[in-house]
């Protein structure tokens, strides 16, 4: 997934509503570049809360 959109000289002109364009998934998480000013962040790809938390049980005991 690459765009080509020739980022602005002056990344903090002014405030980019951010268009993210995200990678696939590669482990934990995605790298998404913004389409407009090319910003880039992280994002996580378990961002289901709840989903994770049932794992943090103690392993003192492991019942399988
Ligand atoms: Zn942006």
């Amino acid at each position: 997934m690459v765009e080509a959109w020739p980022p602005p000289a002056a990344q903090e002109q002014e405030p980019c509503a951010h268009h993210w364009l995200i990678e696939n998934p590669n482990g934990e998480t995605s790298i998404g570049v913004c389409k407009y000013c090319g910003a880039s962040r992280e994002f996580r790809n378990y961002a289901a809360p709840g989903q994770y938390q049932h794992r943090t049980r103690k392993d003192a005991t492991q019942t399988q």
